[in-house]
């Protein structure tokens, strides 16, 4: 009787990892993951990064990718160590940003470490790396493409149709059609939901399936609804309003993603001559031109390009756009004292360059800083969202005397209404749903949203229970 596992992403929004088992063509028992998020957030979170899994890497069969965010990948390195050598299967375009963000992350890890050990931050009287960047070159080498849409035979017992979820690029929906002793059994995995009628991304599509046993569906936003207003003229109030005080502008956020929607709106506001050109700088130590993977990737967005098709200006780029690459370059933008806009990773302030940033500009009451994403409990993002007082950043209280703005509207989570629009885009009624990827409040409200509203069938699943799944 085929089972999964909820290995990760439940009862919180990091960790994404499913197990599935399922008796094999040859009579033994295959394995499957889809997903290898990292934990992040809180202490207890963190904590099971360096728990070993309740299953042994070696004996897994095969794993699969929704998306390239590290809360789906960035625990990669350590299962490859820790024996899975097998292909990581997952389209062109998750490949691309998987290399990009594990490399990444094995370096800021090994930084993060160093520092901690130098300046004796760290509560462990032995700190060290959770993995270093010799520890994600082999995980590069195991990534193998399937495709961006349409089906894939992955083995004799799984076939995938993968499904665009609009979420970042190369963000998908699976449809796991498992086939047991002569029988199907389907499985969804809605992977992360993005937004319908947003600039840049296409909408999520529902799979069509219709067959569904089991429905994993994220939850992330699934007690609350992103708030109303047109994030152009929100952008542009306080754009006018912190320039006019003489302050600039810190934005948590990835290279990749979020980014181009900052820029994507700026460059509008700019040409619409309603914001004065102020300097914007996006802040990664990747060496890459997000607009050239946003070329590569056509059929995930709606983007013209301006600089491509027509000769004239990338709309992904402000008129004073600096992508800054080497630290030294990272720190010149400290000297910088007239308004600026800093855009800068990790989005929800767990690590990486934008700690510098905040360190610097946090303690001015003329500088503003725009949380635009999900900021997960535990996080420091999280505390700036609640209101702390001082934020701990390089073992110092530093005071939070900037402006602190949330701009859902600029989330690539779906809300509420729209997880249940794309669950209402279902051609099949399944007979069982999972809630994941939500902090219980949220996957419960949404359960109950499920349970009137649909009728269906709906729990919230729970960090490491196993399920029938046929
Ligand atoms: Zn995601």
């Amino acid at each position: 009787m085929a089972k999964l596992t909820f290995l990760g992403a439940a009862g919180c929004v990091t960790g994404s990892k499913y197990l599935v088992e399922a008796a094999g063509a040859s009579g033994t028992s295959k394995k499957l993951l889809i997903d290898c998020g990292l934990f992040q957030g809180t202490d207890d979170l963190k904590q099971r990064n360096w728990n070993p899994l309740p299953v042994d890497p070696k004996t897994i069969d095969y794993l699969v990718l929704t998306h390239a965010h590290l809360d789906h990948t960035g625990w990669l390195p350590v299962l490859s160590r820790d024996g899975y050598k097998k292909p990581i299967y997952a389209n062109p375009a998750t490949i691309d940003l998987t290399n990009l963000l594990l490399k990444d992350s094995g370096h800021l890890q090994e930084e993060e470490t160093k520092n901690a050990i130098k300046n004796k931050w760290s509560k462990h009287a032995d700190p060290r790396a959770l993995y270093t960047a010799d520890d994600v070159t082999p995980v590069l080498a195991q990534l193998k493409p399937m495709p961006r849409k349409g089906g894939f035979d992955l083995s004799p017992e799984f076939h995938f149709e993968s499904y665009d979820a609009g979420h970042i690029l190369g963000s998908s929906s699976l449809e796991l059609t498992i086939t047991e002793n002569g029988k199907k059994i389907v499985v969804v995995f809605s992977g992360d939901v993005g937004r319908y009628d947003q600039p840049i991304l296409n909408d999520p599509i529902s799979p069509v399936t219709k067959q569904i046993d089991t429905l994993l569906c994220e939850s992330t936003y699934g007690d609350r609804e992103h708030d109303p207003g047109d994030p152009l003229q929100l952008l542009a109030d306080i754009v006018n309003r912190v320039v006019k005080r003489g302050g600039s502008i810190v934005i948590p956020a990835f290279a990749i993603g979020r980014t181009q929607t900052f820029m994507y709106y700026l460059r509008q506001l700019e040409d619409l001559q309603k914001i004065p050109k102020v300097p914007v700088y996006v802040d990664s130590p990747m060496a890459l031109s997000a607009t050239d993977l946003y070329v590569k990737y056509k059929e995930d967005h709606d983007l013209e390009f301006a600089r491509e098709e027509r000769g004239g200006g990338d709309p992904l780029d402000v008129h004073t756009f600096q992508l800054t690459r080497s630290v030294a370059e990272s720190k010149a933008i400290n000297d910088v004292k007239t308004p600026c806009i800093i855009i800068s990773a990790s989005g929800m302030v767990t690590g990486g360059r934008v700690l510098h940033h905040l360190a610097q500009r946090l303690g001015d009451a003329r500088n503003c800083v725009i949380l635009g994403g999900f900021q997960a409990e535990g996080t420091k993002g999280r505390a700036l969202q609640e209101g702390a007082k001082t934020l701990s950043l390089f073992g110092q209280p530093v005071p939070v005397k900037a402006e602190i703005v949330e701009m859902g509207q600029f989330s690539a989570h779906a809300g509420k209404s729209e997880l249940l629009r794309w669950l209402g885009g279902l051609q099949a009624t399944p007979k069982q749903v999972y809630l994941t990827h939500g902090e219980p409040s949220a996957a419960q409200s949404l359960q109950q949203a499920i349970t009137e509203k649909l009728k269906w069938n709906a729990a919230v699943a729970r960090y490491l229970d196993t399920v029938q799944i046929g």
